[in-house]
């Protein structure tokens, strides 16, 4: 398996795909830092609207391909974990963390019909369920969704990437965590999302924050080589506005956290910068509870003023 190594095709500078400006910056190139997928890949930023994408693309097949080696085996989460037995203590936990959940900010009430989009391993769908929603997970990988759905879970096949497999008006919530960033078209797929809600109904994304004070910080160590070649698009805030008003939607709330695990990625990139398997590297003392908790403290005082934090969280609602 090779990466498409940049040179190889032709790097004319591109528009931006959300808000289609010509006015974009040189290149920069990054590897991939977690499980060394050998390629260079090219992240152009748009003066405009200050996103991050990835040009050239990777093909789907070249996208198939880096996934099918890349993913371990997910099973589905067996039932209530401690954290969704109790909601003050896992809140607690993560004002220290920084962990984003959306356990912690989507409101819940008996009947809301829930869609977590891209659900993997699907964590949250047995909380919301127990707290009386309608829960359904979407999935691209049919070996998740049969783990799944042999734990009495409802989650759909993505069969076409084009297509979310839902009516037209089905949902009151859709929650993408850690998704959008992955697809190759986020446009469709906001129009796709429109389509499957209610009026008024409400989505929820979150994503690596292009605008973060730790991406300046830590540079190509940032999210790990930033998680090419699998991560597209990196998101700010105003491109996310841009890609929401092109859509039908409004952001009605937005907020950031930096969550404690990807700083420590952060770090261990920058401390050893000849490692290319970052994803698979043994634990060592800083990956142990109390420095995890110390870093988690220390974070959160340093951020304290700070407004665009590593990780993005918007709240968008259909118009
Ligand atoms: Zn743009």
């Amino acid at each position: 398996m090779t990466g498409p190594a940049a040179s190889d095709r032709a790097l004319a500078a591109p528009r931006c795909p959300i808000c289609m400006s010509p006015d974009v910056a040189s290149p920069q190139i990054h590897r991939d830092r977690r499980r060394g997928l050998p390629g260079d890949w090219s992240f152009w930023e748009c003066a405009n609207c200050t996103l991050f994408f990835q040009y050239p693309m990777p093909t789907l097949v070249e996208l198939q391909d880096y996934y099918a080696g890349y993913t371990g085996v997910v099973g589905s989460s067996d039932g209530l974990s401690i954290g969704s037995r109790y909601d003050m203590l896992r809140r607690l936990y993560h004002r220290i963390s920084g962990d984003v959940d959306p356990r912690d900010f989507i409101p819940v009430t008996p009947g809301l019909r829930i869609l977590d989009y891209g659900c993997g391993a699907a964590p949250y769908l047995h909380y919301f369920r127990s707290r009386g929603a309608l829960v359904h997970g979407a999935e691209i990988e049919p070996s998740v969704v049969r783990s799944h759905r042999a734990s009495g879970l409802d989650v759909a096949l993505i069969e076409n990437p084009e297509t979310i497999p839902f009516p037209d008006g089905a949902f009151d919530i859709v929650y993408l965590m850690q998704v959008i960033e992955h697809v190759p078209a986020p446009h469709h797929l906001l129009r796709e999302v429109r389509r499957i809600l209610q009026p008024s109904g409400e989505v929820y994304l979150a994503m690596p924050n292009a605008r973060s004070i730790w991406r300046r910080r830590f540079g190509a160590d940032w999210v790990v080589g930033w998680f090419a070649p699998f991560h597209l698009f990196v998101f700010s805030l105003r491109s996310i506005r841009a890609l929401a008003a092109a859509n039908g939607f409004a952001v009605v709330r937005w907020w950031s956290s930096t969550p404690e695990s990807w700083f420590r990625l952060n770090l261990h990139a920058r401390l050893h910068p000849e490692n290319n398997l970052l994803g698979d590297a043994a634990t060592t003392w800083l990956d142990t509870w109390p420095p995890r908790v110390l870093l988690g403290a220390a974070l959160r005082l340093r951020e304290l003023f700070a407004r665009e934090r590593d990780c993005l969280v918007v709240r968008l609602r259909k118009c």
